[in-house]
């Protein structure tokens, strides 16, 4: 598209032509309210002026009240009471909102350090680093342990960030089937020549990349057969935990108890603190000579400033509680009812005749919409009674497995979930959903 001057090209062409984008316009409808309260188990969002699909924010300044089944907001630590919120405030008045400047200069406070000593503690790893933010932990980590004549081989859900350190990394990157472990396998035996010492061989590394709980698939990788595999062809492993760190096994500890993997057969075990920890930010958690090499030369630590006092913080203090060192049994509470949620939502949605993707023991529940033109009306539908959900299209899913995501809280009780269930039920039908029915006629 040419604008004004000949031959000049807006800065955004080669974006905004694909027809997906446009469709988007359109599914932008769902999303383009501005919250206006905590994102707990409710919360409330600012109704829009105009039926506007742009990003046009101009409100009537009325507040719909919604139960939020879009935040990861696993084990319900995003609250603004309460002792946790009580002790971010403090760290603001201690602090300040600022840090000085990053970690390798003058940005390392106190609670910098006391963060990265319990991280390490929780997940039973000898050191773990810090980052501001849980997407630059992937993307700018990544690229400091493998480059040039290294293998990285890569689920094909991978999150974007994953993707995004891979790429920039500059190593070769192969792609297998998600959770395929034959697929996998596949892939490393023709990497290595078997049998040799690991200098012989093709590759100066090869580094496996997958998540412990896919964000929008609700899937448990299959970890202990990745172990093995890792081990008979001598790669490394690196292990995102966003989703899966606080929410799966029995104290919270992740993908590896829930499946009883030893954390130490884990190269890097990266995580964030969005999601179970109510908080912003990612760690790596490794041994100490991986994490001093992580401190000194990845990106986000070197050149980024560090993450803010009242952030470290909550987190300090809802890990503090899971791990059961407030003195009470609440870190355990929250996991089991997380568990306990997700697995009821997930039941009676596949009862009611929906289609549902993932583990019985994951507490993100992906219900299969299919059709990319259904998802706005699924969420504006669910929206018009009550209920706030995320749903998705391409690029984060292919275009013809389009999708609602719900995220299950510790926060959400039981009346709360058998409104959204009545409410998901309603629109289902009005929008063919259930695999029972029939598509409605267009006539
Ligand atoms: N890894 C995975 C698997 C994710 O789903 C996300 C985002 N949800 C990230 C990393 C990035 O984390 P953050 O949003 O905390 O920056």
């Amino acid at each position: 598209r040419e604008t004004g001057m000949q031959g000049f090209v807006p800065l955004f062409a080669d974006f905004e032509a694909f027809y997906t984008r446009n469709l988007y316009m359109r599914i932008r409808d769902c999303w383009n309210r501005p919250i206006s309260s905590v994102p707990g188990s409710h919360f409330d969002v600012l109704e829009r002026a105009t039926d506007d699909y742009n990003w046009n924010f101009r409100m009537t300044g009325r507040k719909i009240p919604l139960l939020n089944l879009g935040s990861y907001n696993y084990l319900g630590f995003a609250q603004n009471e309460g002792p946790c919120a009580d002790a971010a405030a403090q760290a603001i008045r201690e602090y300040g909102v600022a840090s000085a400047s990053s970690r390798t200069e003058l940005g390392t406070s106190e609670l910098h350090v006391k963060l990265e000593k319990l991280v390490a503690e929780f997940l039973g790893k000898e050191d773990a680093v810090v980052v501001g933010m849980g997407f630059a932990t992937n993307s700018t980590i990544i690229p400091i342990l493998c480059g040039k004549g290294s293998l990285v081989i890569s689920d094909e859900l991978n999150h974007a960030s994953l993707v995004l350190g891979c790429r920039l990394s500059g190593a070769s990157i192969q792609v297998f089937k998600h959770n395929d472990i034959e697929a996998l396998e596949r892939l490393l035996k023709r990497a290595v020549v078997e049998g040799q010492p690991r200098t012989h061989r093709p590759w100066k590394k090869i580094v496996i990349v997958v998540e412990g709980i896919y964000s929008m698939e609700g899937s448990i990788f299959r970890l202990p057969e990745l172990i093995a595999l890792k081990k008979k062809y001598k790669a490394y492993l690196w292990l995102d935990e966003a989703h899966s760190v606080g929410a799966l096994g029995a104290h919270g500890r992740g993908v590896t108890e829930f499946h009883n993997v030893d954390p130490a057969d884990v190269d890097i075990m990266m995580g964030t603190f969005t999601k179970s920890f109510g908080s912003a930010g990612g760690y790596c958690a490794g041994s100490k000579e991986i994490i001093n090499h992580m401190r000194t030369h990845a990106h986000s630590s070197f050149h980024a400033t560090s993450m803010s006092a009242p952030v470290a913080q909550q987190i300090i203090s809802s890990m503090t509680v899971i791990m059961g060192r407030d003195g009470t049994d609440d870190g355990q509470r929250r996991i089991a009812q997380l568990a306990d949620n997700a697995r009821f939502f997930r039941t009676e949605l596949k009862k009611m005749g929906f289609i549902v993707y993932g583990n019985d023991a994951s507490p993100i529940v992906p219900l299969m919409i299919f059709q990319a033109s259904k998802i706005a009306a699924f969420s504006r539908e669910c929206l018009k009674r009550g209920v706030g959900i995320v749903v998705v299209g391409f690029p984060a899913t292919p275009i013809i497995t389009s999708r609602a995501r719900f995220c299950l809280s510790a926060s959400h009780t039981r009346e709360d979930l058998e409104k959204a269930l009545a409410v998901i039920s309603e629109v289902g039908n009005l929008l063919g959903m259930k695999v029972s029915q029939k598509t409605p006629s267009r006539d």
